[in-house]
């Protein structure tokens, strides 16, 4: 077997599904979005009698989408009785169990599944799974720019850009990486990765289930449901959640764990280097030479870099992909320099797990100074983050982040429809805190708190839904508003 071409080796370890002939029965999607609109077009493709629901409004672009495939479509509404007739339905992400539609149909015994299921029977490409709590879209991201620059035949697909749906209507290809969320793995049942990621398990979106994280938690581990003793589970071995949840011993998959601290796993990390050691591979990069950082960066790395090795991919790269990578917009990046001041665009962190990895993750300018950090010891150190935080409140417990806060944190702005948990969690904390509803206010008042070599840090830990549409929303006015005082210096 270690003889074969390594993408031989992968059609004999990975089973394949036959394809499913639609032969006109019904199939009813609720929601237009990418998904929805990626499903209704590939039922048509299938021979499905299809109709799209929607209770918001479509966009004119999707409608004009399913008027050129004669696809029948409502918005604005539901019509159960149309709704109720279906064979089986296809449920878009964002809806709820209890949304009055979900109510009724869950009282029926209609089968509900998600985009990602439905487009799984008609392909028969290698599939990476990544879920977790954090880190999904640049681990996704990051597996597929290694594999897209060594010139593999893969698409991305799941939460991110076109639906795996869609991009079936054209072409099954060799190899899909598949960013699955929570709601989407609530809908999967025969669905199988044959190669699956839990970057990590902290509590998040327990809104969507009434506040139980254990249910959460089996919603993330579905994702190695049906995977067959061939398959391949990546996983943070110190992650507390799955030493608890997973059972090695039941489960008959090949688990690769990576560990920040302990050595000899399928990656860690070790002296600021990430070191590999996974089928037969051994090489090492050093932190520095990728372009992301943080912890929390590093072990997506890890995740990245055993994932494209177990699919046969060479050393060399393996290397350049993970050196390669730029990173993902609203995810820890940096806007601009202004006055000396440093501003940070985490407009993504909604939740207390990636805000600790943001505020870890900062480094005082004069970290690496000998003679700076000499004097920090004899006054101590200053503090130089000034952190815009506030939102949709997700049932957060702020406490995880009070060492980080009390270190580094010289002032608090927060932004948010109403500040008063925050207020009262971090008021006695910090010398400054504000309370502010507008992102313009916000930035303007970060940068009156902020020093030369300060850090102004948008971390929000929370939805973004109370003062934006959404969390691209907010980073794209946090950049203008700095780009703005960028303009004025
Ligand atoms: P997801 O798709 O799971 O929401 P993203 O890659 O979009 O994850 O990152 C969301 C937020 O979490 C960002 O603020 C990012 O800096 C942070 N983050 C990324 N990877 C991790 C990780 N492995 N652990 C904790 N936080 C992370």
């Amino acid at each position: 077997m270690w003889n074969d071409k390594p993408e031989d080796l992968y059609e004999k370890r990975f089973h394949k599904l036959p394809p499913v002939e639609g032969n006109g029965e019904s199939i009813v999607i609720l929601g237009a979005g990418e998904s929805g609109v990626g499903a209704a077009l590939l039922a048509k493709t299938k021979g499905f009698d299809v109709f799209v629901s929607d209770k918001g409004t479509i966009s004119p672009k999707a409608k004009l989408e399913l008027q050129q495939h004669n696809i029948p479509f409502e918005e604005e509404q539901h019509t159960m009785e149309l709704i109720l007739c279906a064979a089986e339905i296809i449920k878009s992400p964002g809806i709820p169990e209890s949304a009055p539609v979900m109510v009724a149909i869950r009282e029926s015994d209609i089968p509900v599944i998600s985009e990602i299921e439905f487009a799984g029977r008609y392909s028969n490409a290698i599939k990476i799974g990544i879920t977790g709590s954090n880190g999904k879209t640049t681990t996704t991201l990051w597996i597929y720019h290694i594999m897209k620059r060594a010139g593999m035949d893969v698409i991305l697909a799941g939460n991110i850009g076109t639906s795996y749906a869609r991009a079936l209507v054209e072409r099954d290809p060799k190899y899909a990486v598949i960013e699955l969320s929570s709601f989407q793995l609530d809908d999967m049942y025969n669905f199988k990765c044959n190669v699956a990621i839990i970057t990590n398990i902290t509590p998040d979106h327990l809104d969507r289930y009434n506040n139980d994280f254990e249910k959460y938690i089996q919603s993330k581990l579905r994702i190695l449901q049906n995977m067959a003793s061939s398959g391949i589970f990546i996983y943070d071995i110190e992650d507390k959640i799955l030493q608890e949840h997973w059972d090695h011993k039941t489960c008959y998959i090949m688990a690769l764990p990576f560990s920040l601290h302990h050595p000899w796993m399928a990656a860690w990390n070790s002296y600021n280097h990430i070191r590999y050691r996974t089928w037969g591979k051994r090489f090492s990069v050093h932190e520095d030479d990728l372009r992301l950082r943080g912890k929390h960066n590093i072990c997506n790395a890890m995740c990245a870099g055993i994932a494209c090795l177990v699919l046969g991919m060479t050393k060399a790269d393996v290397i350049h992909g993970l050196t390669s990578f730029k990173g993902v917009e609203h995810r820890l990046e940096r806007v601009a320099t202004v006055s000396g001041v440093t501003y940070i665009n985490d407009s993504k962190a909604t939740n207390v797990d990636s805000v600790w990895y943001a505020l870890d993750s900062l480094k005082h300018p004069d970290a690496d100074d000998k003679k700076a950090r000499r004097m920090w010891n004899f006054y101590g150190m200053s503090k130089y983050i000034v952190w815009i935080v506030g939102g949709t409140d997700k049932g957060n417990d702020y406490s995880r982040l009070f060492p980080l806060v009390k270190e580094k944190v010289k002032a608090i702005i927060c932004l948010g429809a109403d500040n008063t948990k925050l207020l009262e969690t971090f008021g006695t904390m910090v010398p400054v805190i504000e309370d502010v509803h507008s992102m313009d206010k916000a930035v303007a008042l970060a940068a009156a708190c902020a020093e030369k070599r300060d850090t102004v840090l948008l971390s929000p830990a929370c939805a973004s839904f109370d003062l934006f549409n959404n969390y691209e929303h907010r980073g794209q006015l946090f950049k203008q508003k700095v780009n703005e005082l960028n303009i004025r210096v």
